[in-house]
C-alpha cells in the first residue's frame, strides 16, 4: 500500500478549517490504494481517463462518489455521465450539449463545473471569460434543462512562481464572485498537491489532490 496517511490527515484538517472539500485524485493508481483511502473515510475520488474510471467504478463499492476531472471528449460522455457525481472540466459548449443530451436520456441532472483557462500556458484547457458569459447566458435562457452548473474549475500554471499562481487563482475567484449569486454557484475547484494552500487562501472550495496522497505517478497522460 502506498498511500500517505500522514498527508491525508494533514490535508483533511486544513480542508476542514477552510470549510472546503477534498477530491482524492486516483488516476493511474491501483484500486487497492483507493480502497485503502476509502477505508480511512475518503468518499470523493477524481479520475481523468474514461476507461480507467469505468474499470474502477465496476469494482469499487457504491459508497464512493466519483468525479471526472480530466479532459472529456464528447463521444465518451455517454459512458461516464450515469456514474459520476460531478464533471469538473467543461471546456466547450459542444461538450455541455452532449452532457445535457445524455442526462436527458438517463432522466437525470448532470452536475458540472465550467473550466476556465487561467494559466499562462497554452496547453491547459478551458474557456475564456467571453465564452463563459455566453454559456451562462444560454443556461439562463433555459437551453440546458438537465444541466446543473455548480461552479468553476481552473488549473494554475506549472511554475514555482507563487505570485503568479496566486494571481491566477485570484482571477478565477473574481470571476466566480461575479457570477456566483446570479447563477447559484457554490463550488470553486482549484488547487492541487503543489498549490492547494495558495488556492485555499484565494477562496477555493474544492481541492484536487493526487500525488500528495498516492505518491508520484509513474506516467502522466494528459
Ligand atoms: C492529476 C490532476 C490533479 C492532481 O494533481 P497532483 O499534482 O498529483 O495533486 C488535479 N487536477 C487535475 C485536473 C489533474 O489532472
Amino acid at each position: 500500500m502506498s498511500i500517505n496517511l500522514i498527508n491525508y490527515e494533514k490535508i483533511k484538517s486544513i480542508v476542514k478549517s477552510y470549510h472546503a472539500q477534498l477530491v482524492a485524485v486516483s488516476k493511474t493508481k491501483p484500486l487497492d490504494d483507493i480502497l485503502a483511502l476509502h477505508q480511512e473515510g475518503q468518499i470523493v475520488f477524481g479520475e481523468n481517463y474514461v476507461q480507467e474510471l469505468m474499470d474502477k467504478f465496476e469494482k469499487a463499492p457504491a459508497t464512493i462518489d466519483w468525479h471526472f476531472i480530466g479532459h472529456l471528449q464528447s463521444n465518451k460522455v455517454k459512458y461516464i455521465q450515469p456514474i459520476v457525481k460531478l464533471i469538473h472540466g467543461i471546456d466547450s459548449e459542444k461538450l455541455l450539449m452532449e452532457i445535457n443530451k445524455q442526462a436527458t436520456k438517463n432522466n437525470s441532472v448532470a452536475n458540472v463545473l465550467l473550466q476556465i483557462h487561467i494559466a499562462q500556458e497554452e496547453s491547459k484547457f478551458g474557456l475564456d471569460e467571453q465564452e463563459l458569459a455566453q454559456i451562462l447566458g444560454n443556461i439562463s435562457r433555459g437551453n440546458y434543462a438537465n444541466i446543473n452548473v455548480k461552479g468553476l474549475m481552473g488549473m494554475a500554471s506549472f511554475t514555482d512562481n507563487q505570485t503568479q499562481i496566486k494571481n491566477e487563482f485570484t482571477s478565477l475567484k473574481k470571476l466566480f464572485d461575479q457570477y456566483s449569486s446570479d447563477y447559484n454557484l457554490d463550488t470553486l475547484s482549484m488547487g492541487m498537491s503543489s498549490d492547494y494552500q495558495i488556492a485555499l487562501d484565494c477562496g477555493s472550495t474544492m481541492i484536487r489532490i493526487g500525488s500528495a496522497l498516492f505518491g508520484e505517478r509513474n506516467y502522466q497522460k494528459s
